[in-house]
């Protein structure tokens, strides 16, 4: 069997519930199939270089085939260089007493610095997924921060409210989750995101004939948007092996294509589609193929959905209000 090329993937925040889950996948091939040989750039803050040291000696005891290097560093221009993907994990969890608006700031620094740093070191072709909360406007301040890069390489994940609400939809109806499609995520990585039914299918027959219109808009909508906080409720952490998965998906859908007869949803740079103006990562239904996203269009909106979109779209709007200063030269 010949092998490829390696391929550099860097994850920040490695050492971390996510970074912990996902490292051992992606050694043993999850993330670019079993042919691709990978390159782990794990990136931490100096406070956790003890268990990023441990991380890199449990992967090295997997003696993984497709495992080919480690870097492991808290340098970013070392952590990033010459990557082909940047998997943004690592953020400031919130504290007790800390507003969410102190958080927002924290966390844009933080990715401001890394969009510097991705611009310096990382491949021109380099494809950024944000996962770090306030994952949506973290990715913005990123790609602003990156001039020279593709602005269309750049996303947040909402792969894992759009495969929480495929789940929770499948369960309901007594279906399994590969029997559903058309189901998408609008907005923002937050209990403001809007999960619709109205264009998603259920083994071939609409949805929203399968179940109560009470059902959907009193239980699937506020269980897709406040699963991460029963997760955390119920285990005392948040999630983190469901977080890792679908940051998987994500790539891999990005990367491989979605199926021909379903989309996924990503969160990508707004340009006007569905009255969503530029200026922020907004989260849409998308196919892929071959590396590349491509929205899907005419997509018919009913009022009660237009209503969710613009609350989504007004708190992504209001968040990044609040850390406009911090904008880099490429959308600043
Ligand atoms: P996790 O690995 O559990 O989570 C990392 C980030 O992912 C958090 O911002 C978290 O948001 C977010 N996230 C997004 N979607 C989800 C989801 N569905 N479920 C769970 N989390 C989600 O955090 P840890 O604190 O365990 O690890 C973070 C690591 O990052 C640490 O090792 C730390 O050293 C590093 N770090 C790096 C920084 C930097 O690069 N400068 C700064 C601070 C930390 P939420 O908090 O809302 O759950």
């Amino acid at each position: 069997m010949t092998l490829r090329t390696p391929v550099r993937v860097a994850l920040t925040g490695a050492a971390g519930n996510i970074g912990y889950a996902l490292a051992f996948r992606i050694a043993a091939g999850d993330l670019l199939g079993s042919r691709q040989p990978v390159i782990l750039h794990l990136i931490e803050v100096e406070a956790a270089r003890r268990p990023l040291d441990a991380l890199v000696m449990e992967l090295d005891d997997c003696a993984a085939p497709l495992l080919h290097d480690i870097v492991a560093t808290t340098d970013l221009d070392e952590g990033f260089g010459d990557v082909d993907w940047a998997l943004l994990v690592g953020a400031r969890p919130r504290r007790q007493g800390m507003e969410r608006s102190d958080l927002l700031r924290v966390n844009a620094r933080i990715f401001a610095t890394q969009g510097q740093a991705l611009e310096r070191a990382a491949k021109r072709q380099v494809r950024v997924v944000v996962v770090g909360n306030p994952a949506n406007t973290n990715a913005l301040i990123a790609l602003s921060h990156a001039p020279h890069l593709n602005p269309h390489h750049f996303s947040a994940m909402t792969r894992l409210d759009h495969n929480r609400a495929v789940s929770l939809l499948a369960r309901h109806t007594g279906h399994h989750a590969h029997q559903v499609r058309g189901v998408t995520i609008w907005g923002n990585h937050s209990t403001t995101q809007y999960p619709d039914l109205h264009h998603a299918t259920v083994a071939g027959r609409p949805a929203l004939e399968l179940v109560e219109w009470a059902w959907y808009t009193q239980t699937f909508i506020p269980e897709v948007q406040q699963r991460g906080a029963k997760v955390i409720e119920m285990r005392g952490a948040s999630s983190a092996g469901s977080a890792a998965n679908a940051l998987i998906d994500h790539v891999q859908t990005w990367a491989y294509g979605t199926p021909h007869d379903d989309w996924t949803s990503m969160a990508v740079l707004a340009e006007g589609s569905y009255g969503i103006a530029g200026g922020v990562f907004y989260s849409f239904p998308v196919t892929c193929a071959l590396g590349e996203y491509e929205l899907v269009r005419g997509l018919e909106i009913s009022s009660f959905s237009r209503e969710r979109m613009e609350a989504t779209d007004r708190e992504l709007r209001r968040e990044r209000d609040q850390v406009r200063d911090l904008l880099g030269p490429a959308l600043g």
